[in-house]
């Protein structure tokens, strides 16, 4: 019997998967298929230019796959049962089942439209398309009326970006920054400078050390009762992931994200692979978080890992390190931060049009990086920097 590997997600890191083990497990005639709600693959990475009303190329799924044999399926993961190796996929044209050897998981996260009150029914987010598209819209009818003010929630990277992006293209609005803490705060004193002259030179207004904690119709309250009136309000903070695998009894984290061993196999259903923002994965140094930087070498390790257990051969540890910060801030202006491998700041860091340009690479890399490994079996090495030593979860270490 041939073996069947499922994907789950064909974002950053499903795409990379299900493309590595095609191709390394040719031999073996293994069959792979990757699930999606959509033939359009989403870069995320530009979810705040598509938030303003920027064309992006459109990248569709099904050609990223082609010629590597990957079967793509057009639909929703809705339930996984690890017992029968079972995934249920509510698609256009129905309910199917997809039955699997070894299943990758890699459903990204989303922002937490939960936990403070009134952000599922108030607050726009980055968390697909279609909500990016939602928010251009409304951003685009306050500009019509040549007023109006947008409050951006989390002063992380994804909401410095969407705060500058919004201020460069909407100058007419006021923009808010709201966050617990300084934007930039992971950056070095010089790189942290830089970026906030660039938000004062567009316009943003930051309040940082604030807690949002309620979203209303017309404002954001912040914990201690002050109401600050907001004509829009972006959520960009406290990712979760998707519930599908903590349903399913596989043992998750805190966010939801499955808790993996060294070679990125489930603690607790070692034929389940988790990948990228979807994966609770451990270092020497410390967890990883949520990046395209870290998913997509995570990405070619699970299909790396699949590959050996299927050659009869143990699979590897896998070992990370980071490399940088790269931040937009609008489309004419950058800070890249490069980093030690736990992400803390090292000495160096770009500004202006170089930064500008790289940035750009970096964001246009993965499906050239796609393109290429449909040929060539990527060792995890190429895409990052092995700075890190791949750890056991303290549980399965011994630790308390
Ligand atoms: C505005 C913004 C800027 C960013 N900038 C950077 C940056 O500069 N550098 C960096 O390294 N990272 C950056 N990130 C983070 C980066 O985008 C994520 O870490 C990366 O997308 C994670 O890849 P992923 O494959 O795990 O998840 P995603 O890319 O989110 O892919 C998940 C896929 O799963 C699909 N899916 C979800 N649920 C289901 C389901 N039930 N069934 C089937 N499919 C499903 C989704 O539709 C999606 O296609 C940024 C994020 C944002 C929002």
């Amino acid at each position: 019997m041939k073996p069947t590997i499922v994907v789950l997600g064909g974002g950053y890191t499903g795409v990379m998967s299900a493309i590595q083990l095609a191709r390394r497990t040719r031999r073996t005639g293994a069959h792979v298929i990757l699930v999606n709600p959509s033939d359009q693959f989403t870069e995320r990475l530009r979810m705040h230019q598509i938030a303003t009303g920027q064309t992006l190329t459109d990248y569709r799924i099904p050609a990223l796959l082609a010629g590597t044999g990957v079967e793509f399926v057009e639909g929703w993961a809705t339930r996984i049962d690890p017992d029968r190796r079972e995934v249920a996929v509510a698609g256009a044209d129905g309910h199917r089942s997809l039955g699997y050897d070894y299943l990758v998981y890699a459903l990204g996260s989303v922002a937490d439209t939960v936990t403070v009150p009134g952000v599922g029914a108030h607050a726009y987010t980055l968390n697909s398309r279609a909500e990016a598209e939602r928010l251009n819209a409304r951003l685009a009818e306050l500009a019509r009326a040549g007023a109006g003010t947008v409050a951006v929630v989390g002063a992380g990277l994804t909401g410095v970006e969407a705060a500058a992006e919004i201020a460069e293209r909407y100058p007419g609005l006021r923009v808010v920054l709201l966050g617990r803490d300084e934007p930039g705060s992971m950056m070095g004193a010089k790189a942290r400078r830089y970026l906030r002259g660039a938000l004062d030179r567009l316009g943003v207004q930051v309040r940082a050390g604030v807690e949002v904690s309620k979203v209303l119709p017309q404002a954001v309250e912040l914990a201690g009762g002050e109401l600050v009136p907001v004509d829009a309000c972006l959520w960009t903070t406290g990712f979760v992931a998707a519930p599908l695998a903590g349903d399913a009894g596989l043992t998750v984290d805190g966010k939801g994200r499955i808790v993996v061993d060294a070679t990125l196999a489930s603690v607790s259903h070692p034929s389940v692979y988790a990948v990228g923002d979807a994966a609770a994965i451990r270092q020497g140094w410390g967890e990883i978080h949520g990046t395209c930087q870290s998913g997509i070498p995570s990405a070619v390790h699970a299909a790396t890992s699949i590959a050996r257990k299927l050659r009869g051969k143990t699979a590897k540890p896998f070992r990370f390190g980071y490399v940088h910060q790269p931040v937009s801030l609008g489309r004419r202006d950058a800070v890249i931060q490069f980093t030690r491998p736990d992400d803390s700041p090292g000495r160096w860091y770009l500004t202006g049009r170089a930064a500008v340009a790289y940035k750009q690479a970096v964001t246009s890399s993965p499906p050239p990086i796609y393109r290429l490994s449909r040929w060539f079996a990527m060792p995890t090495w190429t895409l990052s920097r092995t700075g890190g030593r791949a750890n056991l979860p303290p549980a399965l270490a011994g630790q308390p």
